[in-house]
C-alpha cells in the first residue's frame, strides 16, 4: 500500500497519531507499506507505526536524497532511484492502492498525479484521502468548484474517497486492493 504524506509532522498532534495508526493497521492486515523513505515527520510516523506492529516498509527514494542523508535507515528495504519521476512511477507500479495523509506541496503533487493517472486509466487502485483534523476539506471544496465550472466531469468526483479516521481509510483502500499500472506517457 502506497502512502503519500508530509516530510513534516504538522503542528497538531493528531496528524502524527493518525499516520502511526495507518501504519499499524496496514501491518496488522499483513500489507506492506510503501513510502518515500523519508526519516522525518509523517513519513517516519507511518513507517514506525508499521514496523512496531511487526509489519514491513519499503521505502523508495531518489539518489540525491540519500546523498543528503534523508532516507530512514530503519526501513525493511529501500530502493534508490535515479530521479524523482522514477521514484513516483515505482511507488505507483508497486502499489495495490494509495492513501494520502496530510502533507505539504510534495504530498499534494503526488496525490494529484495519482488521481490524474486514475482519471486517464493509467492507475486503477483505490485512492483514499485521510482527512485528519479536516485538513483536506478545502480539497473537496475545490473539486466541487471545478465540477461546477465544468473543469472536472461529475464522474471524476469519485476518483478518490475521503476518510475521517485511519480505520475508515484502511478499510476503504483495502475494499479492493488491486492495481494495474500501465504508463502510456
Ligand atoms: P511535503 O509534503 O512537501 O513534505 O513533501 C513530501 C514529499 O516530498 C515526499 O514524498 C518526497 O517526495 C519529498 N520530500 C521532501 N523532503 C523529504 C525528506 N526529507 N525525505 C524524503 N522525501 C522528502
Amino acid at each position: 500500500m502506497t502512502i503519500y504524506c508530509g516530510s513534516s509532522a504538522g503542528r497538531d498532534g493528531s496528524f502524527v497519531r493518525d499516520a502511526r495508526k495507518v501504519g499499524e493497521l496496514l501491518a496488522q492486515a499483513g500489507v506492506e507499506v510503501i513510502t518515500g523513505a523519508g526519516a522525518t515527520g509523517m513519513m517516519r510516523a507511518v513507517a514506525d507505526g508499521a514496523l512496531e506492529a511487526g509489519g514491513t516498509v519499503h521505502g523508495i527514494i531518489p539518489r540525491f536524497m540519500v546523498e543528503r542523508g534523508w532516507d530512514y535507515k530503519a526501513l525493511t528495504r529501500t530502493t534508490v532511484t535515479e530521479t524523482m519521476h522514477a521514484r513516483k512511477e515505482l511507488m505507483a507500479r508497486l502499489s495495490i492502492g494509495a492513501i494520502a495523509l496530510p502533507g505539504g506541496v510534495g504530498t499534494w503533487e503526488e496525490l494529484m498525479e495519482v488521481i490524474t493517472w486514475r482519471q486517464l486509466g493509467i492507475y486503477s487502485g483505490n485512492i483514499v484521502v485521510l482527512n485528519t483534523a479536516h485538513y483536506y476539506d478545502s480539497l473537496c471544496v475545490m473539486m466541487e468548484r471545478a465540477e461546477c465550472e465544468g473543469f472536472i466531469h461529475s464522474d471524476h468526483l469519485h476518483l478518490f474517497t475521503m476518510a475521517d479516521t485511519p480505520e475508515e481509510a484502511v478499510e476503504a483502500v483495502l475494499s479492493s486492493a488491486t492495481n494495474s499500472f500501465s504508463p502510456k506517457l
